[in-house]
């Protein structure tokens, strides 16, 4: 009976000393953070650089030789899952495709980045810039004047056309060592 009592005593002075231990650890974080400066950043004025693959504001970029690399493909709108970019095609007359009108809805873009990834041509491409809210959502759908800029983006050394030509008619473009096209006639009997 006696060794039952001791042994309750026992717990119980365990148990307070775990309360006290704990109490005292979370007393030290609360004043380790009392006199430490505060970390606040005073946004806009102060505004943290975000890594370059950010995803944010949506651009249609040039290439080196200062074309618009969107050949309008519309694999962008086709894999984008919330269907905000739409587009129409027009040709050149050497054959090259660009878009007559290109609109993206930033309302409905979730900025997953999956046109970035489906352009062949790296013409759409995701930037760091997040300042584009605007208190009316329909100044959220943007054209293609707001959308193309006058630079690369992220690779300014790739050209599509360098790399797939320009037209199927005519002369064709090829490919860096692409051997000539082979004459499927000539194999017939
Ligand atoms: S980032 Fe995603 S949601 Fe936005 S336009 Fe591209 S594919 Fe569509
Ligand atoms: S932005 Fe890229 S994927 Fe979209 S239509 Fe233009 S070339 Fe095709």
């Amino acid at each position: 009976m006696r060794q039952a009592e001791e042994k309750e005593t026992k717990g119980l002075m365990e148990r307070g000393a775990d309360g006290i231990r704990g109490l005292a650890a979370s007393y030290a974080v609360t004043f380790k953070h009392l006199f430490r400066r505060p970390i606040t950043e005073s946004y806009p004025e102060y505004k943290r650089s975000l890594p370059a693959r950010s995803r944010a504001r949506i651009i249609l970029t040039r290439d080196p030789d200062g074309d618009e690399r969107c050949v309008a493909c519309y694999l962008c709108s086709g894999v984008c899952p919330v269907s905000c970019i739409s587009m129409e095609s027009a040709e050149r007359e050497d054959g090259r495709r660009y878009a007559a009108w290109f609109r993206i809805n930033f309302a409905r873009c979730i900025f997953c980045g999956l046109c970035e990834e489906a352009c062949p041509t790296l013409a759409i491409q995701l930037t760091p810039d997040f300042e584009i809210c605007e208190p009316n959502l329909l100044d959220m759908v943007r054209e293609k004047a707001d959308l193309l800029v006058d630079h690369c983006g992220k690779n300014d050394a790739y050209d599509f056309y360098r790399h797939a030509g320009v037209s199927e008619k005519g002369d064709k473009g090829g490919h860096i060592g692409e051997a000539p096209p082979v004459n499927l006639k000539s194999n017939m009997p």
